[in-house]
């Protein structure tokens, strides 16, 4: 049995946005230390660690040094190159493993390991080259969508082909790259399944998040998603094949449509903490990025009870177009949590935060979520 990493150890996170910061935040209240290594500065990562190290991650000498200081290491953005994390796994444990990176970092690989392990997923084709788009449309129909195998998140290098004759536009949007052909789902919504798997080979779950998105970034998650139980089981024992079937140590966040026909399709996987997990930091006993700690540090999981209905609603950096948003209207509701990254630029479209709100129902949330987002804009 593999020796725990206890408290009093260090850390390394790959990556330095958001989710970097909330791991960071768990590890330190339990005494970790945490260094986070990416390209950038004064990141929302490093605003909160001991220690933050600007480099490429091409840089394998920088990463070396870095490895030398910790004792083990996860990551929160999963397109680090299969490189580094091989170079990494020379000297200390990478968890989740670099193959569980090199699966799901690339569209195809993560649709075809999905397909080929028997889980439900939307039908797809592999499109490599213009030729190959023409005959995918033939075979799937129309609407579809077409998404680049690599570096896709909210929506980013995906088109959607109303029909055979924009072929040649959605190829030219997409940049002519490696890409996957998906059939469009008309779903009746989208949820998703946040979960942990220890060392042990332990499982825990957070039940089924319903998912609101907006321009294809997601907008509102609240737990406990109003589906059939017989279906949210199913969904909860996707979740626990793909991990075990991945050997995912940590935390693994599985987007799923559910048709209009009550199936689940699994859309895409997240080998890390997930935005619709965000309500767990206030809102569980246990938070995902406390799991994540636990789990590649070899501890027993936390419990992951709801401790009330909850909401979280995201703050894009669209709400700071006319200034700075309206903090003290927003959290004027008491059972309101405001969650900033520190990030120094809004952007619109970027995720600079979130509010977690607490009601006596989830509608009750959902509601005090929206509405104190909605005050942020008040003069
Ligand atoms: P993705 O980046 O693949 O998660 O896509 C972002 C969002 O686009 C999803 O959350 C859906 O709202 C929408 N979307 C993606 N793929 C499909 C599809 N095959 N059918 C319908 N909607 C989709």
């Amino acid at each position: 049995m593999t020796k725990p990493i206890l408290p009093g150890a260090t850390l390394g996170v790959l990556g330095s946005g958001q989710l970097g910061r909330m791991f960071a935040l768990a590890a330190r209240r339990m005494g970790y230390r945490v260094h986070t290594y990416s390209p950038e500065r004064r990141t929302p990562t490093g605003q909160v660690a001991d220690k933050e190290v600007c480099a490429p991650y091409e840089d394998l000498d920088a990463l070396t040094a870095f490895c030398q200081e910790v004792d083990v290491i996860s990551f929160e953005f999963e397109n680090v190159p299969a490189l580094a994390s091989e170079c990494a796994a020379r000297f200390v444990p990478v968890r989740p493993g670099g193959d569980v990176l090199h699966t799901i970092q690339n569209r195809l690989r993560e649709k075809t390991f999905i397909r080929d392990h028997g889980f439900p997923h939307t039908p797809f084709r592999p499109v490599r080259q213009r030729a190959e788009l023409d005959q995918a449309l033939i075979e799937l129909g129309t609407p579809a969508v077409l998404k680049t195998v690599g570096f896709g998140y909210d929506g980013k290098g995906q088109v959607v082909i109303r029909a055979a004759a924009e072929a040649e536009a959605a190829w030219q949007a997409i940049g002519q790259v490696e890409a996957v052909l998906e059939g469009f789902i008309d779903f009746e919504r989208e949820v998703s399944v946040v979960a942990a798997r220890s060392l042990a080979g332990d499982f825990a779950h957070y039940g089924v998040i319903e998912n609101l998105h907006q321009n294809h970034i997601l907008d509102v998650s609240i737990p406990d998603a109003p589906i059939s139980e017989a279906l949210a089981r199913e969904a909860v024992e996707i979740s626990r094949g793909l991990m075990d079937k991945l050997d995912v140590v940590g935390v693994l966040c599985v987007e799923l449509f559910v048709t209009r026909d009550e199936r689940l399709l699994i859309n895409e996987l997240a080998p890390r903490p997930h935005n619709s997990g965000h309500f767990t930091f206030d809102a569980s006993l246990t938070s995902q990025f406390e799991q994540q700690v636990r789990a590649i540090c070899g501890l027993p999981l936390g419990a992951t009870d709801l401790l009330r209905p909850a909401a979280m609603s995201n703050l894009l950096g669209d709400l700071w177009a006319d200034g700075e948003p309206n903090w003290a209207a927003a959290v004027a509701d008491p059972a309101v949590k405001l969650h900033l990254y520190g990030k120094a630029r809004a952007r619109p479209g970027r995720k600079m935060g979130h509010l977690t709100a607490f009601g006596s129902d989830r509608g009750d949330a959902r509601r005090r979520a929206v509405a104190a987002r909605q005050r942020l804009l008040e003069r």
